[in-house]
């Protein structure tokens, strides 16, 4: 049986080596590049159709690279490149931020006294699995499930090595917007002096605190935030092991936004 981390890659792989033919690939699961357990895995998890992708335009998430050579993995109308849009966005609006004082290996901000989004912590999560190796991954969900992780101890996600964060690309909003702002003597006052955090995440996300809460139809779904150790506890090096979580997961990046939200009313 394929582990997540293999279908995922294989994903990458074909959209990044073939742009029509990554249609076919997804349109129709019964093509001949998939072989049978790969197409059972992918039926069963992920796909009963996903719409077509340019895979040659420029990525969701504002790098400016082709989207078949920076997220060739996730579905441009997907939560996960909703939330990719956010993080662009916000280091855009904060990158007057006094980086040297505030850069790699100053991890004093770096506790896990912190809850995000599952949505923040599923963007976390594909990057473990992508980037570390599997007993590290495991490693990481041992010390969760251990429960021996007490508010105010350095974040899981800090490399002990170096101090630097694990997942810096991908860190969650609240980590973002830490940063030394020279005309305070707190670090953690940026929060309350940007004020473009407001206006952030008005279409889809309510505001940065809630970046869990999204609007849809004018209805709005809530989420719970918990601390990042409680979001690992729920996993193995798979996925998560509540069926429901695995299935957002997959949705998550997979899927447009709208099925997401149908898999929350489950
Ligand atoms: S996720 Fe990264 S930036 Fe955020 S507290 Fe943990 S190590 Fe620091
Ligand atoms: S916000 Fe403050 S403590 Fe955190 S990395 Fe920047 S300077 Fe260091
Ligand atoms: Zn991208």
């Amino acid at each position: 049986m394929m582990s997540m981390k293999d279908v995922q890659n294989e994903i990458i792989r074909h959209r990044q080596t073939s742009d029509f033919k990554s249609t076919v690939f997804f349109v129709n699961p019964e093509h001949e590049y998939l072989n049978a357990e790969m197409r059972g895995v992918i039926i069963e998890k992920m796909f009963s159709e996903v719409p077509y992708m340019a895979v040659n335009s420029p990525c969701f998430c504002g790098s400016g690279k082709k989207q078949k050579l920076c997220h060739p993995d996730i579905h441009p109308n997907s939560l996960a490149a909703q939330l990719l849009r956010v993080f662009h966005k916000l280091d855009t609006e904060i990158s007057w931020i006094d980086r040297t004082m505030c850069h790699k290996g100053c991890s004093d901000c770096c506790s896990n006294d912190f809850e995000i989004s599952l949505a923040e912590f599923m963007m976390i999560f594909r990057t473990i699995n992508l980037e570390m190796k599997k007993e590290q991954i495991e490693s990481l969900i041992k010390i969760a499930k251990q429960g021996k992780f007490n508010l105010g101890e350095q974040c899981v996600l800090l490399n002990p090595d170096n101090k630097s964060c694990s997942v810096y690309k991908v860190r969650p909003i609240i980590c973002r917007k830490y940063g030394y702002y020279k005309n305070f003597t707190d670090c953690e006052k940026i929060q309350s002096n940007v004020s473009a955090f407001d206006s952030l995440l008005t279409s889809n996300f309510d505001t940065d605190e809630n970046i869990n809460i999204f609007h849809n139809n004018g209805k709005i779904f809530y989420s719970q935030k918990r601390t990042i150790v409680y979001w690992l506890s729920k996993c193995n090096s798979d996925g998560f092991t509540v069926e429901k979580l695995n299935k957002l997961y997959f949705a998550c990046f997979n899927r447009p936004l709208n099925d997401y939200i149908r898999i929350i009313k489950l």
